[in-house]
């Protein structure tokens, strides 16, 4: 399975602090989420909140990540549709890997999710050797967007997906799997957005410790 990622030096001028968040995210200090749920990491991931930059800034680059990804045929047309689709269905499950870090998701992010999802259109298929699967309903470059709907669902059933979830850190929200046993990982890393995280707090409370009365 190829990951495709930010590649360095390309972000240009904005890359200073997100660019060394990207590198740190990206050097293993956290392994990938396992299996396919890498890639629906992967794909939150596209577009990273640090730097600004998106991977899947418009239909053809939305098609080339696809198929670099093995979710769609070469041929397959993408469609300026499936790439506003996508954004959506993007920082939808953003959102929902937002409840993995314990934030409550919003019924307008539950109901802006659930409308990308109907649009997307999964259905059930059986096999001969009895067995059922999600499959994209409709044709074209929705397929892609369908088999990432699809990986998620199986990824509640196998409970991985509890595991994945986005950095608490507001500018970050990258996506991350936590391996910790207690399932507590709250930050990306704890070299990029823990430590801040920590600073800050220590900080706060320093103001309050010196505030008068
Ligand atoms: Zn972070």
């Amino acid at each position: 399975m190829l990951m495709v990622v930010d590649s360095p030096g390309a972000a240009g001028p904005r890359a200073s602090r997100g660019g060394e968040l990207m590198a740190r995210q990206e050097s293993g200090e956290r392994a990938p989420a396992p299996g396919a749920l890498g890639l629906l990491q992967g794909f939150v991931n596209t577009n990273n909140l640090n730097t600004g930059r998106d991977l899947l800034a418009g239909p053809g680059l939305l098609a080339g990540w696809a198929t670099a990804n093995g979710l769609l045929r070469r041929d397959v047309e993408v469609t300026e549709e499936d790439w506003l689709l996508a954004v959506a269905l993007r920082e939808g499950l953003r959102e929902l890997l937002s409840a993995n870090s314990g934030a409550r998701v919003g019924l307008r992010s539950v109901q802006g999710f659930n409308d990308c999802a109907r649009r997307v259109g999964l259905q059930t298929v059986a096999g001969r050797d009895g067995g059922l699967r999600l499959e994209p309903v409709r044709e074209g470059g929705h397929q892609a967007l369908g088999q990432l709907l699809s990986i998620a669902v199986m990824a509640q059933l196998d409970g991985t997906w509890a595991r994945l979830k986005v950095c608490r850190q507001e500018h970050c929200r990258w996506a991350f799997y936590d391996r910790s046993k207690n399932r507590s990982a709250a930050w990306c890393t704890m070299a990029a957005c823990g430590s801040r995280a920590k600073a800050r707090a220590y900080r706060r409370r320093q103001r309050v410790l010196a505030a008068p009365g």
